[in-house]
């Protein structure tokens, strides 16, 4: 398979190429099938976070969190409740799980959106879905580093809960 830089990617050569010239139409195209099947069914539009499009999915228990960039966040009924609530501990959870959220969309920007729906996602996925230890895999390690350094230097918001969202692989030794 080969990523292009220009967002393309194809694979395959000769007669059976296969090149995908734009891959927001295909995210498009998959998430209109995906909502026509029905995975979508239970999610609700709730404003934008940082610029991404922020989603309740009602399917979500509580803290489960996806990003899907170029579709947007989708986050739990209760963590949402958190974050526009009044307690502020609660909106501080809340925000943080926001921001590890966000920093798979940063990857998406860093990398390129078919690197991160053909390598980043994959991973992601597996290890959420088969190990105890989902936030010590790479993927999440990596966009917990690039969201904190984004709020540090776009906002002087240089708080970060390193014991739930490690930023190295040390935080998972202890
Ligand atoms: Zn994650």
């Amino acid at each position: 398979m080969n990523i292009g830089d220009d967002n393309s990617f194809s694979f395959g050569n000769g007669e059976c190429a296969v090149k995908i010239e734009n891959i927001d139409d295909l995210i498009r195209k998959s998430i209109t099938e995906l909502n026509q099947k029905g995975l979508f069914l239970n999610r609700v539009f709730m404003g934008n976070f940082n610029g991404a499009n922020l989603y309740v999915d009602t399917d979500l228990p509580f803290g489960a969190a996806y990003t899907l960039p170029g579709v947007g966040i989708h986050i739990d009924v209760r963590t949402h409740q958190d974050y526009i609530g009044t307690d502020q501990q609660k909106e501080q959870e809340a925000i943080q799980l926001l921001k590890h959220e966000f920093g798979h969309i940063l990857q998406a920007t860093k990398y390129g959106k078919p690197h991160f729906y053909l390598l980043i996602a994959p991973v992601s996925l597996i290890s959420a879905a088969t190990t105890g230890q989902h936030q010590c895999t790479w993927t999440e390690i990596e966009a917990n580093l690039l969201a904190l350094d984004y709020y540090c230097k776009s906002f002087n918001d240089c708080f970060w809960n390193s014991s739930d969202y490690p930023v190295s692989e040390f935080d998972c030794s202890n």
